[in-house]
């Protein structure tokens, strides 16, 4: 933990999201402290300008606490708890990826910005019409994991979202796999972060048209043309 906590709450404070005695210690402190009052700045100035504040409000409250506590030095669970399904609403997706990003707030603003580019890639995909989702199931080798699958055939897009799935070894990284009756076509390859959550935009397959099963499997990091790992994650299309 930085010795500089504060400034991990900048991102909260910009949004609106700090209220109470939290807000009040914030301010009391950022009077003070230029550098708190620039990060205050710079992500007023994002959250602005991508119109995030209204939805920001809607940060899950054990998103916050989660956030809140990393920011005190209190120790986070070493695993997340497995919240972030909540994702049947567009706009709560933006809310959770949001509240997500900002437990890596202490990372730089570029990466916030990169991560908001894609929530709301996301977002558009999934209210687009004729996107069609699929729910990957955790298997034996990852029991705790889910994802969803979410893809548009006149799009041309599709996104992998994992949650509860363990990151990596550095020499492995998870990749897709898009079923379609022949053999699996592989459809990119993806880590998940600390939080153990992955978000994995899949260069489009011409098979996915026809899906029929999508599915994971760890391999080596530069990927493979074929599985040869454990499956992690398999879902069917009904
Ligand atoms: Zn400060």
């Amino acid at each position: 933990m930085s010795d500089h906590p504060q400034r991990e709450l900048a991102p909260l404070a910009a949004l609106g999201t700090l209220d109470g005695e939290s807000l009040l210690d914030w301010r009391e402190h950022a009077q003070g402290c230029a550098e708190c009052r620039a990060e205050l700045a710079a992500f007023e100035s994002l959250a602005g300008s991508m119109g995030l504040a209204a939805g920001a409000r809607r940060v899950p409250p054990r998103l916050r606490q989660r956030v809140m506590a990393a920011a005190v030095g209190v120790a986070a669970p070493a695993r997340p708890a497995r919240a972030p399904w909540v994702l049947a609403a567009a706009a709560s997706l933006a809310a959770v990826g949001l509240g997500a990003a900002y437990l890596s707030a202490r990372a730089q603003k570029g990466v916030l910005e990169r991560r908001l580019a894609r929530e709301s890639a996301v977002t558009s995909l999934i209210k687009a019409p004729g996107t069609r989702t699929v729910v990957l199931a955790g298997l034996p080798a990852a029991p705790g994991a889910q994802a969803r699958v979410v893809w548009n055939v006149e799009k041309r897009q599709a996104v992998l979202m994992a949650t509860g799935l363990e990151p990596p070894p550095p020499d492995k990284a998870y990749e897709l796999w898009v079923i379609a009756g022949g053999a699996p076509v592989p459809a990119g390859v993806f880590r998940s972060g600390a939080d153990w959550e992955a978000l994995h935009q899949m260069p489009w397959v011409e098979d996915a048209a026809q899906v029929k099963t999508f599915a994971v499997t760890l391999e080596p990091a530069a990927g493979v043309t074929a599985p040869t790992g454990p499956m992690v994650l398999a879902g069917a299309v009904s």
